[in-house]
């Protein structure tokens, strides 16, 4: 397949505009185009170099993703749906605030971690996704946002790693796109305003304090292992004592100086109050002085045949009261809009159903949405 722009940071450009006997500044002009600009065509770059416009085509293209669907909410948030090819789709939502934007992206296509709370752990994984379909997510909806409201400054403020899959199981892919939203060529964001969120993978965590240092949200969602291990299979490799290790050698290099638990709440699993105390216990031991941490609490969105359901608001409301009362400071994440299915956990969007190899190109609907619309907030 031709080579694709959008899978290259501004040093991989650089490095593809060197081998084609193009100078850096030659890959500059050619990334602010495509980040900031949104051109998907060479012969909209004007400044460019005619020789370099009509040689360009040959060598290389800006493939972005086919939007399959897109849902808006009353309130402004927007899911697309993206075809990443083979029968499968990822999803990205985008959620407007007074003072800011937000978009959740996808990493992966399914998810291998499979926890049992989640849509898209239950779907199984398909495949990663490349630096290009990552960075695509972003460059369609900021270019997208721009041309509908008439405006030339980015809409686009936050990106969170959030939407589907696993981050730092699709590192590879994953950080040169970190970099290229970071980039002041690029799309410019700040390190505190672009999160990954993970369910905890040990030693990419390391990496990532090294390579690309952003903010890092941590799915915690059990105050024990025993209870962890059941929700978050990936807790058996490295248990929550390595985990708020991990967080700990993180805080350093991170641009915020806490991490943010992420913490889903189901009814009768994890949100009784010997389970606010003993996730008191567990952040003191590991908190105390070594990590400090804000908890969000995502009240459950429940999706077909999970056998889970979504704690009470009172419980939720409890558990909150007795985290701060103990000093962690703890937010219960706000809902927004509840017609589209944007909530974290139930991007399984249309999938292709695996289950049945004649039905390939049936896309089965994930329904059953009682809960409105949560976003994630860090
Ligand atoms: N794989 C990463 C990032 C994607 S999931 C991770 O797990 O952190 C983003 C957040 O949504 C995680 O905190 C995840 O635990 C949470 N989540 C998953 N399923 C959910 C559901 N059904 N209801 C509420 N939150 C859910
Ligand atoms: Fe994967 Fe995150 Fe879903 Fe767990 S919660 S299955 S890690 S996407």
């Amino acid at each position: 397949m031709t080579v694709n722009l959008l899978d290259f940071d501004l040093e991989g450009l650089t490095a593809f505009c060197e081998r084609l006997g193009e100078k850096r500044f030659r890959a500059v002009q050619l990334f602010r185009w495509i980040h900031q600009k949104g051109a998907s065509r060479f012969d909209q770059m004007t400044d460019l170099a005619k020789s370099l416009r009509e040689r360009l085509p040959g060598q290389c293209e800006i493939r972005g993703l086919q939007v399959l669907s897109q849902q808006e909410s009353a309130d402004g948030t927007i899911k697309w749906l993206f075809d990443v090819g083979d029968g499968n789709a990822v999803e990205s939502v985008y959620i407007p605030e007074d003072n800011r934007g937000t978009l959740c992206v996808s990493s992966q296509a399914g998810c291998a971690v499979g926890c049992r709370f989640c849509s898209t752990g239950h779907q199984g994984f398909s495949r990663n996704l490349s630096t290009g379909e990552i960075v695509a997510q972003l460059w369609f909806a900021e270019h997208f946002l721009r041309q509908r409201q008439g405006s030339q400054e980015r809409v686009i403020s936050n990106v969170v790693m959030m939407g589907m899959g696993e981050p730092l199981q699709n590192y590879s892919a994953l950080v040169p796109a970190l970099r290229t939203m970071l980039d002041d060529h690029g799309y410019g964001l700040s390190r505190r305003r672009l999160t990954v969120s993970t369910s905890g993978v040990v030693p990419m965590m390391d990496r990532l304090a090294k390579d690309c240092p952003v903010a890092l949200a941590v799915s915690l969602h059990a105050p024990t292992d025993a209870l962890r291990d059941e929700l978050v299979p990936l807790n058996r490799k490295y248990p929550l004592g390595e985990l708020l290790d991990a967080c700990g050698r993180y805080l350093p290099h991170a641009p915020r100086d806490f991490v943010t638990f992420e913490y889903c709440m189901l009814d009768g699993v994890n949100d009784r109050p010997e389970d606010a105390q003993a996730l008191i216990a567990l952040l003191r031991r590991h908190g105390g002085n070594g990590v400090p941490c804000k908890l969000n609490l995502i009240p459950f969105n429940p999706f077909p045949d999970s056998g889970l359901a979504c704690s009470p608001r009172q419980a939720v409301l409890k558990f909150a009261r007795l985290l701060n009362d103990a000093g962690i400071v703890t937010t219960v994440r706000k809902t927004r809009g509840d017609d589209i299915d944007a909530a974290c956990g139930q991007l399984a969007g249309d999938v292709l159903d695996r289950t049945n190899a004649s039905e390939r190109m049936s896309r089965r609907r994930v329904e059953a949405r009682e809960v409105p619309v949560t976003f994630h907030r860090t």
